[in-house]
């Protein structure tokens, strides 16, 4: 459908499936299984099922169909398969391919849940996991191996928005034919350009950017359909991280205003960010399309604009930081990030607190780091809201 959509249209209408109703807006079907018009035709749909032909909600749902046609499109990937969770999405990723005997190399710098799976869950099935400093390509190529089957990677750290090299990474994995499985949440599937770049399967958390307004957890794994089809959906099916219908829905209507969100969020986030590199409070402001950053060439080649996101890091360590969080007014405390709300994270004591302060130093995480999620209100009133606290600090 719609083949030559520009990602703004195809967000808006991709993949609807109607009813006689012709209902305009995406109908929620809110069923768990489906019933056949003649014995022959449930035989007929457990041998082999259609486009349009469903069994049960855990292997397929006409709602979340929708959303994972529609932001498969947006992706450029010739299927999806959408899970009850980000976590689910990779979890099951990983573990469809993966077997004991198997090789993965993983980035260090992960989301702690991820970096949970690969370090905790993966090795007692006998599957090594080999970490690398992700942005380091010379640390990529000394650990892939001939028998590494999967590498694993965010495009972009959290917190400290640090940029892995995903062409490079994909070409030394492709020589040795491992898989490349991406995590790319920071990057927003808007500014995502992960398959292009080499990735083969692309996971998000739907829980941020896409449904973006603070309500459903969801994730979607996104790769070919001979991948999705063959080895993902009888892992999902059987093991059951299924999405909802009813977050499926959720989810449709995040994307139909993903990319006014996105656009809208990052034009606010470049701006906060340039106005606040100077100030006499901060002893740094990570953004990857800033200068400074330093991978900022690579920030440009791999993404157009620089996302959503940034930190900074307020002298004078936690407790000047706390005071700048305690003084914001707009801004919200909470891990939470792509929402709607701009959103003020303190690492070290909440997404890092379980690390080591050996492991935070070597992720970058000092005690002063503020993660700073940049939402759709006004720019002006954030800037101000900032200016005002970092006052406090
Ligand atoms: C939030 C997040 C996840 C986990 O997603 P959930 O929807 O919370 O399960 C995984 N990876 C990254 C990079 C994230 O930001």
């Amino acid at each position: 459908m719609g083949e030559n959509w520009r990602k703004r249209t195809a967000l808006v209408h991709d993949g609807i499936r109607r009813s006689q109703y012709g209902e305009v807006a995406e109908a929620i079907w809110l069923t768990q299984s489906f019933v056949y018009d003649s014995a022959e035709q449930a035989e007929a749909r457990f041998i082999a099922s259609g486009e349009d032909e469903f069994i049960y909600a855990r292997y397929g749902n006409p709602t979340v169909r929708m959303f994972e046609d529609r932001i498969a499109a947006l992706e450029g990937a010739e299927d999806g398969f959408a899970t009850a969770s980000g976590m689910a999405a990779v979890n099951a990723a990983l573990m469809s391919m993966l077997k004991a005997g198997d090789h993965v190399v993983s980035a260090r710098a992960l989301f702690g849940s991820c970096l949970y799976i690969v370090e905790e869950i993966l090795p007692r099935f006998g599957v090594e996991v080999t970490f690398v400093d992700g942005t380091d390509n010379a640390a990529w190529a000394r650990a892939i191996r001939p028998d590494t089957a999967v590498v694993f990677l965010e495009t972009m750290s959290n917190p400290t928005l640090e940029l892995i090299d995903l062409g490079v990474v994909a070409d030394l994995a492709h020589a040795v034919g491992a898989a490349v499985v991406v995590d790319n949440v920071f990057a927003t599937p808007i500014y995502s350009r992960a398959l292009e770049l080499g990735a083969d399967v692309v996971v998000y958390s739907t829980t941020k950017h896409v449904d973006g307004q603070g309500r459903c957890l969801g994730g979607v794994v996104l790769g070919t359909r001979d991948y999705i089809r063959k080895t993902l959906e009888p892992f999902l099916k059987h093991t059951g991280g299924a999405m909802s219908p009813f977050t499926a829905w959720v989810m449709l209507k995040g994307l139909e205003t993903l990319d006014l969100r996105v656009r809208a969020m990052t034009a606010s986030a470049g701006r906060i960010s340039a106005a606040l590199e100077d100030h006499s409070k901060l002893q740094n402001v990570i953004y990857p399309h800033l200068p400074s950053h330093p991978q900022h060439d690579l920030a440009k080649a791999m993404m157009e604009e620089g996302g959503t996101m940034l930190s900074i890091d307020v002298a004078g360590g936690q407790a000047a930081a706390f005071r700048v969080l305690n003084a914001l007014q707009i801004f919200t405390i909470s891990n939470n990030l792509g929402d709607a709300k701009s959103i003020v994270t303190h690492p070290a004591t909440t997404t890092h607190q379980r690390l080591s302060d050996e492991q935070r130093a070597r992720l970058g995480i000092s005690p002063g780091l503020i993660r700073v999620s940049i939402g759709i209100e006004d720019g002006s009133d954030l800037l101000d809201d900032l200016l005002q606290a970092l006052d406090r600090a």
